[in-house]
């Protein structure tokens, strides 16, 4: 019998989002309707992932800036994962998903451009029928881990850049 499932990977490690991606991967081998909508990256035209997303039908939308809101004016990164959100819930509530993928939501909680509570209650109120929900990203707020039917943080034992100041790789890191 289905359950909806809300599941979150967080950490400082490589992997929240290939693991994210590899979920929908074998979703998508049972003909789920998936998608992703990424927050604060931008410009994934490039990315291998978004690529095979699109091969595959699979929509793939971002709402983000970058990492630039650091540095300065945070302002249109709010914005943008503002209306992420409000997009989110619409692909929700659409009944044309089985499984989203939101990629780096938790920066948004994190700096708390979204409200913590509001989202928890949204995600805990969704009926049996909604999609499965992943989220990754940095430290996840404990209030999101709570409300998670499965969480898991992901730490690097090695990592090549640390290592060996091996840049990011194609293929691997994009
Ligand atoms: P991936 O997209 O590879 O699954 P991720 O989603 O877990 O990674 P992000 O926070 O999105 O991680 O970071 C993107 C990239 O940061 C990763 O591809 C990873 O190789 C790199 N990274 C992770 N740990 C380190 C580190 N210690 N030093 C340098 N780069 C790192
Ligand atoms: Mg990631």
């Amino acid at each position: 019998m289905r359950k909806r499932l809300t599941i979150v990977y967080t950490g400082n490690g490589k992997g929240k989002t290939t693991v994210a991606l590899g979920l929908m991967f074998r979703a998508k081998g049972h003909d789920f309707r998936c998608g992703v909508l990424q927050f604060i990256k931008k410009n994934p035209e490039k990315w291998g992932e978004y690529k095979m997303a699109k091969s595959l039908n699979i929509p793939w939308e971002n709402y983000g800036c970058g990492f630039t809101w650091k540095m300065k004016n945070p302002e249109p990164t709010i914005k943008e994962v503002k209306t992420g959100w409000c997009r989110a819930r619409e692909w929700i509530e659409s009944g044309q998903f089985d499984l989203i993928v939101l990629d780096e939501f938790t920066y948004p909680l994190v700096e708390k451009w979204l409200e913590l509570d509001e989202v928890v209650a949204y995600l805990q109120a969704l009926p049996p029928d909604a999609p499965h929900i992943v989220i990754t990203g940095r430290n996840a707020p404990d209030g999101l881990l709570d409300a998670a039917d499965s969480a898991a943080r992901i730490q690097n034992i090695q990592h090549h850049f640390e290592k060996q100041k091996i840049r990011a790789q194609k293929g691997i890191e994009f």
